[in-house]
């Protein structure tokens, strides 16, 4: 995995992310997969060897570098556009993390507000006051914070208030509940709510059906990611992919009950 990255081995793909409020996709994560031979590797299968080795920081530059410059120019056309990327606890620890994403970005061109970068929630409780630091630096930059994985882990629930996040992603088994559409929401409600109450944005991932997200939105929540609106794709796909999750979502038809 070590020659992955000089090899060019690594590859991104990307996969769109409705806002409500706008009505279109604004964003895009960015979700790494290793091209070897002829096999595209999913992350699950690399990333935690990655990070137990300590490559991760080399990788997470890496993807980030090969991120920006890929959406550069899509970004450039409108300043609501966003690219999401993902990075592991093992980075957010590196005491020069923050500086060195700074750097990347002056570097690809990409304006820090069109950043968002995603942590989990066990990243935040692993050694909170360098993190929580790192974070805050970056967001006084203008990069945005999303709190991944929201609702699995349990300890942050109360913590919330004080972490330095603008966005909750509410894991997708939250989502899953939703068959018919008749179902009572009760927990994903009281999420997208208590989001609201600190001022956070709310996007609900893995939506997969035109009911879950039409569930999503009468429930209020800000933006959708998941299969129903594209799966995740090369960077040739963007403009594509932009307006089929986009077409995805003007096809929704008013619920029925
Ligand atoms: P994640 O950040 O929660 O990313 C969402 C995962 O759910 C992605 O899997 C995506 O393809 C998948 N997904 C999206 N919509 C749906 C849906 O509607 N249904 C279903 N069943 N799945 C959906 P992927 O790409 O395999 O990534 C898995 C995990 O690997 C990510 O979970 C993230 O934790 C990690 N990962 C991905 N890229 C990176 C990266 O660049 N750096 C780091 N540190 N971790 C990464
Ligand atoms: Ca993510
Ligand atoms: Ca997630």
């Amino acid at each position: 995995m070590r020659h992955a990255v000089e090899r060019h081995e690594i590859v991104v793909h990307y996969q769109p992310i409705v806002n409500i409020t706008v009505g279109s996709a604004t964003q895009v994560e960015a979700l790494v997969r290793w091209h070897r031979a002829d096999e595209l590797i999913p992350p699950l299968d690399f990333i935690p060897a990655a990070e137990s080795s300590g490559l991760i920081n080399t990788l997470g530059q890496a993807i980030l570098e090969l991120a920006c410059s890929q959406v550069r120019d899509w970004l450039a056309g409108d300043e609501a556009r966003s690219v999401a990327v993902n990075v592991s606890a093992v980075q957010l620890r590196e005491p020069d993390f923050a500086r060195d994403i700074l750097t990347i970005l002056a570097a690809t061109g990409v304006d820090p507000r069109q950043l968002i970068i995603e942590v989990t929630e066990s990243a935040c409780l692993g050694s909170p006051r360098r993190v929580i630091e790192q974070l805050s630096h970056m967001r006084e930059r203008g990069i945005r914070v999303a709190l991944d994985d929201f609702g699995t882990g349990y300890s942050t629930l109360a913590r919330l208030r004080e972490l330095p996040v603008d966005i909750i992603k509410v894991d997708k088994s939250f989502i899953d509940e939703v068959k018919t559409g008749r179902e009572n929401l009760p927990i994903l409600n009281s999420i997208i709510d208590l989001g609201h109450t600190l001022g956070l944005h709310v996007t609900v991932e893995g939506v997969e059906t035109a009911t879950q997200a039409r569930q999503l939105r009468r429930l209020g929540s800000d933006s959708m990611q998941g299969f129903y609106f594209g799966r995740p794709s090369p960077v040739e796909f963007l403009a594509d992919m932009e307006w089929q999750a986009t077409n995805a979502y003007r096809q929704l038809t008013p619920a029925s009950h």
